[in-house]
């Protein structure tokens, strides 16, 4: 079939919930989802955790069995790339040539993995971690491998790091910043999460760069850093980052600057596309109106809803509370709202119990909580966020009281 009334382009986590939601609200027309790799839609986060790990193989992380999809009439275009797309003609064209008309189409690109750009950066033995055949790659090489180097200090290094010790692999993180998280967290965080990989064997560095890597019969054997220094590898995981994928759209005369633009109902600037997930960047209320993108599941999933509802004559504008979670070693992060812009960061509970949440605030409002092993504080930490509340800060990291009571002590006046 050459024609959808619906086109997803991009089978991962907004685009698979964009085809779920349209059928749950009894959308009878035909859906089509092309998607370059050439698996079923599949949950990413397991890849740096279970999936990497071995805990979880492949089925368990599927969003769907595949009955589902040909069940619900869904047409899955695996193994396709949209090179172009044409918005006068409604239509765009894949990698094999072929030209796919659609009526409404949902842009669900996500972004491909930032690399090195340095001399070695494509050196066999060095690795990226986004889709499942990265991470099969990885693997096959793993047993082979007893010392290993990762570029970046985000989320993904760090729980790749995790896994690795798991393992019993040599691990060492290198990060640019002064701290690992810098980009998403607080410093308190930071250096919680840093002392918790060195206390399991990890060495974490931080305010290093790195300068090329280096190879031997074109496999990586040590990155070299800006200061000279030598550091042996036998695989470099690189976890610095993705690049929305636009080109397609940007091509097409879209309006793109850190990823499609997009407005409060996810319509980019071309008629009948719309844009989800990791590629979109849209004003954010609880990132005080920054146009920004969001890379976690929850955006890319209530992106999608929103659309559909919108595509189903409900309009709909998308505002959702951002939350993300983390699992490294015994440790669950659960993260509610976002931090970009705090000016003040409260430590409510005993960092050394390993059990605690950080709470940030901007002018006096919580705007985000970062929850270690407090799922409570997380739960509760919502309607903190949701309604910006304003309390005193001393009352806020008083561990005798629960957050729920807190705000209902607060709201009472
Ligand atoms: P994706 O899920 O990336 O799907 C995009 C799909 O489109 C991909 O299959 C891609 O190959 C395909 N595609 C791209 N361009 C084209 C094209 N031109 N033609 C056809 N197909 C194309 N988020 C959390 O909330 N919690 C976590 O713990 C967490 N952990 C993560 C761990 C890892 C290792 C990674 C990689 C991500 C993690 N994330 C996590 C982020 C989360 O997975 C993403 O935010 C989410 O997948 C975004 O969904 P999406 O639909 O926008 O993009």
């Amino acid at each position: 079939m050459n024609e959808f009334d619906i086109l997803i382009v991009g089978g991962g986590h907004g685009g698979a919930q964009a085809a779920i939601a349209l059928r749950q609200a009894k959308f009878a027309g035909s859906i089509g989802i092309i998607t370059d790799e050439n698996e079923l839609p599949y949950e990413r986060p397991p890849l740096s955790k279970e999936y990497f790990s071995g805990d979880k193989a492949f089925e368990r992380i599927m969003i769907r069995p595949a009955a589902f999809w040909s069940e619900r009439d869904v047409a899955m275009l695996l193994g396709k790339r949209v090179e172009s797309v044409e918005p006068n003609a409604k239509s765009v064209q894949t990698s094999g040539g072929d030209v796919i008309s659609y009526g409404q189409l949902i842009w669900a690109t996500g972004g491909s993995p930032r690399r090195l750009l340095c001399d070695g950066g494509n050196l066999n033995g060095v690795h990226v971690v986004r889709n499942k055949s990265d991470v099969d790659a990885m693997l096959a090489q793993l047993e082979s491998v007893d010392s290993v180097v990762i570029i970046g200090g985000g989320y993904i290094g760090l729980e790749a790091a995790a896994v690795l010790r798991k393992f019993g692999k040599q691990v060492v993180v290198l990060e640019a910043q002064d701290r690992v998280l810098a980009r998403v967290a607080g410093a308190e965080l930071s250096h919680f999460y840093e002392a918790e990989h060195r206390a399991h064997g990890v060495e974490v560095r931080t305010d290093v760069t790195v300068e090329s890597l280096i190879g031997e019969a074109g496999h990586v054997c040590g990155v070299k850093l800006a200061d000279g220094e030598i550091i042996s590898a036998q695989m470099v995981i690189v976890g610095i980052g993705i690049i929305p994928a636009t080109a397609p759209l940007l091509s097409a005369g879209a309006s793109c600057g850190n990823g499609v633009d997009v407005d409060e109902f996810c319509r980019t600037s071309l008629s009948d596309i719309f844009a989800i997930g990791d590629c979109a960047a849209h004003v954010n209320s609880f990132a005080g109106g920054e146009i920004m993108r969001v890379e976690s599941v929850q955006n890319a999933n209530d992106m999608a809803s929103a659309v559909v509802k919108t595509i189903m004559g409900e309009q709909t504008t998308y505002h959702a509370v951002p939350w993300f979670w983390s699992n490294q070693y015994d440790l669950r992060l659960q993260t509610i709202g976002l931090s970009t812009g705090y000016d003040t960061a409260l430590v409510r509970g005993d960092i050394a119990s390993r059990r605690f949440s950080v709470i940030y605030l901007k002018h006096g409002k919580v705007i985000a909580l970062d929850c270690v092993n407090m799922t409570k504080d997380y739960v509760q930490g919502r309607a903190l966020v949701l309604g910006g509340a304003m309390i005193d800060p001393a009352v806020l990291i008083d561990t005798s009281k629960t957050l729920k009571d807190i705000l209902a002590e607060h709201e009472l006046g």
